[in-house]
């Protein structure tokens, strides 16, 4: 017995890369040099949660596994924390069972709060957020999702969008913060709260995130998805050098000093030439001039992307994707076709061993920085943050900070806001009134969102409403009321709350950015016999001007997620109008793209316009 033991004990290696008290440097160093080419490109791919398993993470050694917010990649709608700890927990056990043990990490699209989940608190999207300019106010709610992603099990966000919109006519506006660059800049203080705060001292371009309630983050889409020709969704954007590097860079810039962990490309091109074969700004700029020490990931499936069609020559864009900088590559479902293709293209000299070790160290540098080798698993221990009323009472300050009062009263001597609390009767009306759904829009829940009041915990505005007014008036609420509804009954004023609905990405382009009906007939139908206020629930500055005449008073709620409440804490004064426009309202779509600053300006609100109102005295 004696000998055996000493025998094991005598083969009882150390590892340096195991023990957290080594140096950063000195773990990575000593982990590449045990892995092999299979176990290297393995870490280099990250495949979709619906064509993984803990034996397939395991046989691939893959480093990282992702899911897109739809049904089919959930566990179950309202699944709980505890399911999605679990579902996490035995992917990993795959990673850690390998030879090395290099755990994988989970990466997720939580947005504007940890959008994938039932019952998660559900913060406006960045539209909205740029409107507060208040970096403090993001860096909380970074802080909150970290958590609330976190008590899923899952470590890692692809967030934030750091996009600078130029063009509302792009579906993914209501992902950009402003068509400003100096906001966006601003507002990459959601990084430090995502992460936590850079220990003082660090090293410029080093990733860093700070411990067990915290994810890594990933600044998106590098770089100028905001600004393509039209509009358009993965479109090109035609701009000079000086023109890219003054309004889509500087976000980068402080996502860098702040310690961002990865950054991703853009499926968009700049002056032709895709993204994600640009290695002049991926590896010449990014890497070697900013010194960015993280990881560069693909967008889903991007490299498919560089030609045209997708996928016409898949080894020519891993060729073109690896030699440009890209560090991990979101293959999603082809994970294997990838590593097959990599693994003979590295053998034969296609690409060279220096460009794997690089992206590898990447890698594992963000790992084990995160002490991702030290807990590669989760507990239950978070599953309290999902969704608790902390959290939910910030998302709605971030709502009250972020609705823009745009008209009130036909007359300064006669604003309708804030409205009285105390009327006899009132009317609420409007496709977005009731409907959670329409309030969160895009990437909740599912990628492209959805309509109705199923989908997960939150107030509707009807129901804030509801809440806020005297108990003894009468709350009539209808949809879509008809003239007779709407001339019979004496009501004192209406809330009539219409907008776009739900859409994600390329679905959400539009070339003429109107409201769609039944909106514009309800806020002709009611605001021509009632006094009204009208509420408009939107991913971006849509066309008004046809109605605005007969409006009493505007507000630019945006998507304001979960808590409509902070939408009636505003209607009806218990706080004041504070926001600002982060973007120039349009008169009509002819006039875009226009930006502050343009030579033609000629906006229905300028950008930075936004009335205020004094909170009612308790
Ligand atoms: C989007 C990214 C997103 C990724 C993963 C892509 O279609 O462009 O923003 O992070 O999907 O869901």
């Amino acid at each position: 017995l004696v000998m055996c033991c000493w025998a094991s004990m005598a083969k009882a290696e150390y590892f340096k890369y195991k023990d957290p008290k080594q140096r950063l440097g000195v773990r990575i160093k000593d982990l590449m040099k045990r892995m092999t080419l299979e176990e290297k490109i393995g870490q280099m791919t990250q495949a979709d949660k619906s064509v993984a398993s803990k034996e397939i993470i395991k046989k691939y050694n893959l480093g990282s596994i992702l899911s897109i917010p739809f049904p089919i990649s959930l566990p179950a709608e309202g699944a709980s924390p505890k399911t999605w700890v679990d579902l996490v927990n035995d992917l990993q056990s795959g990673s850690i069972s390998t030879r090395l043990g290099i755990p994988m990490i989970y990466g997720i699209d939580a947005v504007h709060g940890h959008n994938n989940v039932y019952n998660a608190t559900i913060f406006p999207h960045n539209v909205g957020l740029g409107v507060t300019r208040d970096p403090v106010l993001l860096k909380k709610i970074g802080a909150a999702t970290a958590l609330e992603v976190r008590a899923t099990g899952i470590q890692y966000a692809f967030a934030p969008c750091i996009a600078v919109c130029r063009d509302p006519r792009w579906g993914r506006c209501y992902e950009s913060y402003s068509e400003d660059p100096k906001i966006v800049k601003l507002m990459t203080e959601i990084i430090p709260g995502l992460q936590g705060d850079i220990p003082v001292g660090s090293r410029k371009g080093v990733p860093f995130v700070g411990g067990q309630n915290k994810v890594a983050a990933c600044a998106k889409h590098y770089l100028g998805d905001g600004g393509t020709h039209l509009g358009v969704d993965e479109g090109d954007t035609i701009i000079d050098a000086k023109g890219l590097f003054s309004i889509h860079m500087p976000a980068y810039y402080d996502s860098i000093i702040k310690g961002v962990s990865t950054i991703m490309t853009s499926y968009s091109s700049w002056n032709g030439v895709k993204m994600h074969k640009n290695r002049f700004l991926v590896t010449d700029y990014l890497k070697n001039t900013l010194k960015f020490r993280g990881f560069v990931i693909s967008d889903f499936q991007g490299i498919d992307r560089i030609t045209t069609p997708p996928n016409a020559n898949y080894t020519y864009s891993i060729i073109a994707g690896m030699n440009a900088g890209i560090d991990m590559f979101m293959v999603g479902f082809t994970y294997e076709d990838f590593i097959t293709r990599l693994t003979y293209l590295v053998k034969n000299k296609f690409i060279p061993m220096r460009r794997i070790n690089d992206a590898v160290k990447r890698i594992l540098r963000v790992k084990f920085t995160m002490g991702l080798f030290e807990n590669p698993l989760a507990d239950y221990s978070y599953a309290k943050y999902l969704g608790c009323q902390e959290h939910r009472d910030l998302a709605r300050e971030a709502v009250r900070k972020s609705l823009v009062l745009l008209k009130n009263g036909k007359s300064v001597e006669n604003p309708l806001l804030p409205l009285s609390k105390k009327a006899s009767k009132i009317l609420v009306a409007g496709s977005h009134a009731d409907n959670l759904g329409n309030q969160c829009g895009g990437w909740t829940i599912q990628w492209q969102g959805l309509s109705g009041n199923n989908l997960t915990a939150g107030t509707t505005i009807l129901s804030a409403v509801k809440t806020t007014v005297n108990p003894r008036t009468q709350v009539v609420y209808v949809e879509n009321p008809d003239d007779k509804l709407v001339k019979s009954n004496k009501f004192d004023y209406a809330i009539v709350v219409v907008g776009e609905y739900p859409y994600a990405e390329l679905l959400g382009d539009s070339s003429n950015l109107t409201i769609p009906e039944p909106g514009p007939s309800t806020i002709k139908r009611v605001c021509g016999s009632v006094k009204c206020v009208v509420v408009l629930i939107t991913g971006r500055p849509v066309v008004v001007q046809p109605y605005v005449e007969t409006i009493d008073a505007l507000v630019a709620a945006w998507l304001p997620g979960t808590e409509g409440q902070g939408v009636t804490d505003l209607l009806f004064g218990d706080y004041g109008f504070t926001g600002k426009l982060a973007r120039t309202w349009f008169k009509s779509v002819g006039q875009l793209p226009m930006n502050v600053g343009d030579p033609h300006y000629d906006p229905l609100y300028p950008f930075g316009f936004g009335l205020t109102t004094e909170p009612r005295k308790k």
